[in-house]
């Protein structure tokens, strides 16, 4: 817990016009300031922000609240994440009260487990990009399917290696507590007490969380291996809840802010082949079928959704219960399948961003369900 001392050293620094001048253009108008309300579309502007009494006001569209409800609203940060963004931009040190045994051992594991995950997604990167296995199996099996370097780097693709217990001792070399390491998914226990690696040979999706932590993996076996399951994914943890997490949203919701609107479709590969297309405005519900608190999360950004999934039968299945759903939360839904059993990624590929684009612009059209 942040003490009641820091946040009144926070509050007493906090100067509206510096902070929400960071993302709005504002000009001096008399007492106030002007700029384009960054929460809804204007070309003239009436986003108001009084330095006097430390608020912000739209008249376009009535959003108001100080400078921590406008980080809150604009950069999607909860209360807490809003006051350590302040902190850290006023030098403040953050002074923490005391909290119960209960609360400690919860924040201590949540630390643990990003510290794990953020290790293995550097070990996973180096595999897949430095080592001659990771080059041959996982990078090549990669480029052949279209995806450039860059994109692998964004997203931070890597690859575990066949051997059994290459990440399990990598960590175990740099300390990391054993009893916690299968709570990431990452290894697993083999014979009582034995730790070895859970996704080898697979290549791996990390999956961010809002403030771009690794909170968890999903991983993909190569081609068409009859090994396993297609993907593996983190088991419910301390900092992983599949169902409130969208694969993509890390890197998706400044687009998604920009274009109004958000697609949704359903494979790590689709979100990671259209942002390399150029079409950055979308996420995947991952390892899961759709939630409805995913829906939420996607209302945080915009009311307007488009599902983009394939046209098979367990593609237009899924899209229907898609739909129904969304509806039931009150987004403004289009549908698109896509066809000839493509999806989104192979499709993208094959016919490129333009063309892709427009299809997506007709179907959408000619899937309106109202
Ligand atoms: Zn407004």
């Amino acid at each position: 817990m942040i003490s009641p001392n820091t946040i009144q050293q926070i509050t007493s620094r906090i100067d509206i016009i510096d902070i929400v001048g960071e993302f709005v253009k504002l000009k001096k108008r008399g007492t106030n300031y002007l700029g384009n309300c960054p929460f809804h579309n204007e070309k003239s502007p009436s986003f108001t922000v009084s330095p006097v009494k430390e608020i912000y006001k739209c008249f376009g569209c009535g959003k108001s609240g100080n400078s921590i409800t406008f980080l809150m609203e604009h950069e999607k940060y909860n209360y807490v994440e809003a006051l350590r963004w302040l902190a850290a931009r006023y030098n403040i040190e953050i002074e923490e009260t005391e909290t119960s045994p209960e609360q400690k051992i919860l924040v201590q594991t949540s630390d643990s487990l990003y510290a794990i995950n953020h290790f293995a997604q550097k070990f996973f990167s180096e595999q897949l990009l430095d080592s001659e296995e990771g080059k041959n199996i996982a990078l090549s099996y990669l480029q052949e399917r279209g995806f450039r370097k860059e994109i692998i780097e964004k997203f931070q693709i890597g690859y575990n290696p066949e051997n059994r217990t290459a990440l399990t001792a990598a960590l175990l070399a740099n300390q990391f507590n054993p009893t916690l390491l299968p709570k990431t998914g990452l290894v697993a226990t083999r014979n009582g007490d034995e730790l070895v690696d859970n996704y080898r040979g697979r290549i791996i999706f990390p999956i961010h969380g809002n403030t771009g932590k690794v909170i968890g993996f999903g991983a993909r076996v190569i081609g068409k291996s009859d090994r396993g399951p297609k993907y593996i994914n983190t088991p419910e943890n301390e900092v992983y809840s599949k169902s409130k997490i969208l694969y993509g949203s890390y890197f998706a919701r400044m687009a998604i802010d920009k274009a109004d609107e958000c697609l949704l479709v359903e494979g790590y590969t689709d979100v990671v082949s259209l942002h390399q297309a150029g079409i950055e405005n979308v996420v995947a519900s991952g390892g899961t079928s759709l939630t409805t608190e995913q829906l939420r999360l996607i209302k945080k950004y915009t009311q307007n959704l488009t599902i983009i999934y394939d046209g098979d039968s367990a593609g237009v299945k899924a899209a229907l219960r898609g739909l129904d759903m969304a509806l039931e939360e009150g987004l403004n839904v289009r549908l698109v399948l896509i066809p000839d059993n493509e999806d989104p990624d192979s499709y993208v590929n094959k016919v490129g961003t333009t063309a892709f684009n427009e299809f997506v612009a007709t179907a959408k059209k000619d899937f309106i369900i109202f």
